[in-house]
């Protein structure tokens, strides 16, 4: 079996689709494009791609609801979005659309191709690097259990449909209970990132985003809370 990935990008600007592909193949990535949101739900469904570059405003189907549509159908494969403005940037992390990622236009490409590599090695590990085999099964903390065999988390014995992203961010923290981690450590550790900048308000996102599925009252955690000031832990 080849190690090559394989990147679908969905752009509906040729010129860009063209940069990309030109970028992704020179850094060893097959790639597989998109003109439309129609057309590329299609090509991430039957092409099994390794990750998904993902314009918003696209013909026939926006970014957004080509990421959702995945999602609901059970497909966890790693989405970046790409977005033309930094307002959309909330939209995409805070919408329940289910992205991993997103990236600002114009991008650098040395940025893209960071995150690309970022994000498939995040998913190709077998298991994350955040659950550590001490983790193996732990039934975690009152309602909550996490099964690091399955990847999955239930709370009260009922599975919590989790992106990979917000999966991690839980194994990690709960990993390591009641330490305190920064937001740009969580980037380093959860995200793999090596460089932060404007990028650290993705954990809180995230962290919003875990709580509103793990959390009963989400405005007032008992998991994932939050040292002011600090970050964030699990608390046990
Ligand atoms: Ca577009």
């Amino acid at each position: 079996m080849s190690n090559q990935k394989t990147v679908l990008i969905v752009e509906d600007e040729k010129n860009i689709v063209d940069i990309l592909r030109f970028n992704l193949q020179r850094e060893g990535y097959n790639t597989m494009e998109a003109y439309d949101g129609a057309d590329g739900l299609e090509k991430a469904r039957t092409g099994n791609p390794d990750l998904i570059l993902l314009d918003v405003m696209l013909p026939k189907m926006i970014g957004f609801d080509v990421c959702k549509q995945l999602r609901a159908e059970g497909n966890n494969v790693p989405v970046i979005i790409l977005t033309a403005r930094e307002e959309e940037a909330d939209k995409v992390l805070g919408l329940e659309i289910g992205a991993d990622d997103y990236i600002t236009k114009p991008f650098s490409m040395r940025e893209l191709i960071a995150r690309v590599g970022a994000n498939i090695r995040r998913t190709a590990m077998s298991a994350p690097a955040a659950a550590t085999a001490s983790a193996a099964s732990m039934p975690v903390s009152g309602e909550l259990s996490i099964n690091t065999d399955s990847h999955q988390v239930f709370r009260s014995g009922k599975a919590i449909d989790l992106t990979q992203r917000e999966y991690e961010l839980l194994t990690f923290l709960a990993s390591h209970p009641n330490k305190v981690y920064s937001r740009i450590a969580l980037m380093e550790q959860v995200w793999n990132y090596g460089y932060v900048g404007d990028d650290v308000r993705t954990v809180d996102v995230t962290v919003r985003r875990l709580r509103e599925k793990i959390e009963v009252d989400p405005a007032n955690p008992a998991y994932i809370l939050t040292r002011r000031g600090v970050g964030y832990y699990f608390a046990v």
